[in-house]
């Protein structure tokens, strides 16, 4: 190789060696007639020292190095002198006094600091992703990533779990987005679905008696890229013959907490993973998804509501809806314009309003509780809602009057702008929890027919069975979610094993006989072979390694991700394609789109 050891593992024990090193000018800072410069490469950052009494022929060499060029230093390792130690670097106790240099490769200057992690205009990182993957963090995160892939693999093969592949170039199945498509030139007129997720192969592959299957699979999704989302992403994707629920909960439970112990060790996992039911989840915290690093618990005052004369209590009752709010501690003080604020944030999530209580004093009065509804209230009606909220001196009430869905979307979007502002969620916590009981299905005002919560193939109740002829709505799935620091991170289910039962739920979607048999034929017919009892989960990765990392968007934990608009700036592409190209694949564009 053209080194004989790398930048970043050089230590105090490597004193006096001669060491060959290659790698990437980071940073120089010229210094009293020397010139200092830490040379990166992928292991870490080391000094080197280019001294003219030492050596005047590297000296030369270093004059004309800028950064990002190319270099291989040879030189001795060498303490370095006391009070020069750098402890903040691993390789800061020494540094390497360059005996002779070779530029391999000059570099033009880089449109954006690599050695600062300062924040880049997104199209121009993107672009250049070649470069952006050179800032140490990034590295950081691609090798968190490589180990965090490396311990799933062990581990799951520990257990007996199969990795198989499974078709990219595959059929179309249900995980409700849209396929992602790609014309077949051998038989034309026809088109290949990317898998969505390998779900039905996996099942397949159960039928098939494999029982432990496990894949890190590529899933692709043509959805509106609105929240942190990739049209390409990557799965933990795994399925178990003959197991329950719980089998698979404690699988992924022991999965996440050994990672975590492997590959983070400096966070903490919430030991063991709480688990609510779906309704549970919904009532206090008003989403599916709960960040519980920190409490803000939506607590329910429509009993109290209902027995007041303020008309926008009375008015969201009287309409179906629920009373609920949060107790945010210590934020009684907050101005007109901070409250204004929160109301605007509420408005936006679709509600009507927003009406907040602030506790002034010690006392529970008409006086000291800040709130434009107080005049509405009794003094006993205020005090139950302070008993309620269990709310102290200083505190914040904020309540919402409205409809269940808005009422939910407003008081976690709440709960979680009031946790970021007070900084209570613990940034090295990873609080995972699982939410299971989810109803098999949701009423679609768009397409006026059942849809799956999670996607056809989950299993219901056995006992909520009959009530898929009565009351659907009423059926609940052997459906779970994981989900950590507010994130969902996967879902999976039990599946079903019995053709009819899933005959009957592809009806329920509104599949007609040819649609059923087209799109499902083979799938129904391999549950007719001895299908055994089987279920799964799914888990993302990219999301798991954000957490993981600590970043704030799977961007910045794939290594050539899209943009907002799905498109690679890199390669720019998806591009245009030559006349004779589609002529091949028996396909002609619409003039108005390519804008002949
Ligand atoms: N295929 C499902 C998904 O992608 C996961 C599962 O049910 O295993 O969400």
């Amino acid at each position: 190789m053209l080194k004989s050891h790398s930048c970043g593992e050089l230590r105090k024990k490597d004193t006096g060696q001669k060491v060959t090193l290659a790698g990437w000018v980071h940073r120089r800072r010229d210094h009293g007639g020397m010139a200092f410069i830490d040379l990166r490469d992928s292991s870490g950052i080391v000094q080197v020292v280019f001294n003219p009494q030492k050596s005047q022929e590297a000296c030369q060499v270093a004059a004309l190095l800028r950064n990002e060029y190319v270099v291989q230093v040879v030189g001795q390792v060498v303490l370095r002198p006391g009070g020069t130690e750098t402890p903040k670097l691993a390789t800061g106790e020494i540094e390497v006094i360059a005996q002779s240099a070779v530029i391999l490769n000059p570099s033009e200057t880089p449109p954006f600091y690599i050695n600062e992690d300062v924040e880049v205009e997104e199209s121009l990182c993107l672009r250049n992703r070649f470069l952006y993957l050179r800032r140490p963090r990034m590295r950081d995160n691609i090798i968190l990533r490589h180990r965090m892939i490396k311990f799933i693999r062990d581990f799951l093969d520990a257990r007996g779990f199969l990795e198989i592949e499974t078709p990219i170039l595959i059929k179309s199945t249900p995980e409700g987005a849209r396929d992602y498509l790609v014309p077949s030139r051998l038989n034309p007129g026809k088109f290949y679905a990317l898998p969505q997720s390998p779900q039905q192969l996996k099942q397949l592959l159960m039928v098939a008696g494999l029982e432990k299957y496990f894949q890190i699979a590529k899933c692709f999704r043509d959805e509106d890229l609105r929240a942190d989302r990739q049209p390409e992403f990557t799965q933990l994707d795994l399925e178990v013959s003959f197991v329950e629920e719980k089998d698979i909960l404690q699988l992924t439970e022991e999965l996440f907490i050994s990672l975590v112990e492997t590959v983070k060790p400096e966070m903490r996992v919430l030991q063991p993973f709480p688990r609510f039911s779906y309704k549970e989840a919904m009532a206090h915290y008003g989403t599916d998804k709960p960040d519980v690093r920190f409490s803000l618990e939506l607590k329910d005052i429509s009993d109290i509501a209902a027995q007041t004369d303020f008309a926008v209590f009375r008015s969201a009752i009287d309409n179906g809806g629920e009373v609920k709010g949060i107790c945010v501690p210590g934020c009684a003080h907050y101005s007109r314009h901070e409250l204004d604020g929160l109301i605007n944030l509420a408005r936006s999530c679709g509600a009507q309003g927003l009406i907040t209580m602030a506790f002034m004093g010690e006392s529970v009065t008409l006086d000291t509780v800040k709130s434009a509804a107080a005049r509405h209230l009794t003094q006993a009606q205020l005090e139950d809602i302070a008993a309620r909220f269990k709310a102290k001196p200083d505190d914040l009430v904020l309540i919402v009057a409205d409809k269940f869905e808005v009422l939910c979307k407003t008081l976690d979007e709440l709960r979680r702008e009031m946790a970021r502002r007070l900084n209570l969620a613990d940034s090295n916590l990873l609080a995972f929890n699982f939410v299971v009981d989810f109803p098999l299905f949701e009423w679609s005002e768009t397409t006026n027919h059942w849809e799956s919560m999670h996607h056809p193939f989950t299993a219901p109740r056995e006992e909520d069975a009959p009530l898929l002829d009565t009351e659907p709505a009423k059926v609940q799935a052997r459906h779970y979610d994981v989900v950590c620091n507010g994130c969902e991170l996967g879902s999976g289910s039990i599946r079903i094993h019995h053709r009819q039962l899933q005959e009957k739920i592809f009806r329920l979607l509104g599949y007609n006989e040819e649609q059923l048999e087209q799109r499902f034929g083979h799938f129904l017919r391999a549950l007719e072979y001895g299908a055994p009892p089987h279920g799964g989960i799914a888990i993302g990765l990219d999301r798991l390694a954000m957490l993981l990392a600590g970043e704030q968007t799977i961007r910045e934990v794939i290594a050539f991700p899209k943009n907002q608009n799905a498109v690679d700036l890199m390669f720019d592409t998806p591009s245009c394609v030559d006349n004779k190209q589609l002529d091949e694949l028996n396909l002609k564009l619409k003039h108005e789109i390519i804008g002949l």
